[in-house]
């Protein structure tokens, strides 16, 4: 996993390439949660489930079909009204799985299984720049904590910060 911060700066990029104003603050703030929330599974490790397994570690969350299953939920039964729910469950759906292609960019632990329920294979991308940090509370005041900082502020939060200002971009000209 990356640093649970890094994850939620990707849905905000995101929000910029939707309508204004077409995703509300609670749709925005549930999206960041979703970028964070395949790594709930970490709970496995406690439990005794083995890193490769489906169940285990970057397991079935990080999949294509749990980010579709998350958004849709949350989605349909958002209780707030007059929200655009097809834009919501797009918007809160890419959050998701935007967490396991991040993932799929780090250096190191497993692969993720990003086509879970049909495969079990782990996948990474053939390149892989973003450093990994150590699963725990604290890595992040360590050294490899801020080398890890550094390597997420280069591959997650620079391409973020073009890509909402692209979106942004967007908006101004239509
Ligand atoms: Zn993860």
């Amino acid at each position: 996993m990356s640093s649970v911060i890094s994850h939620a700066v990707v849905p905000v990029a995101l929000s910029a390439w939707f309508p204004a104003d077409a995703l509300s603050p609670g749709v925005l703030t549930l999206g960041a949660l979703c970028s964070m929330a395949p790594d709930l599974d970490v709970v496995g490790f406690f439990l005794g489930v083995r890193y490769a397994d489906a169940m285990g570690h970057r397991g079935f969350t990080h999949s294509v079909a749990f980010a579709a299953g998350l958004g849709a939920l949350l989605a349909a039964f958002w209780p707030e009204p007059g929200v655009d729910r097809p834009l919501a469950f797009l918007f809160l759906f890419l959050s998701t799985l935007s967490h396991p292609l991040v993932d799929a960019l780090t250096d190191g632990g497993q692969g993720v299984a990003l086509l879970w329920p049909f495969q079990n294979r782990r996948f990474f991308f053939p390149r892989r720049p973003i450093a990994v940090p150590p699963i725990g509370i604290r890595p992040f005041f360590t050294a490899r904590g801020w080398y890890v900082f550094k390597s997420e502020l280069r591959w997650i939060w620079l391409p973020s910060a073009l890509l909402f200002g692209a979106g942004q971009g967007l908006r101004a000209l239509l």
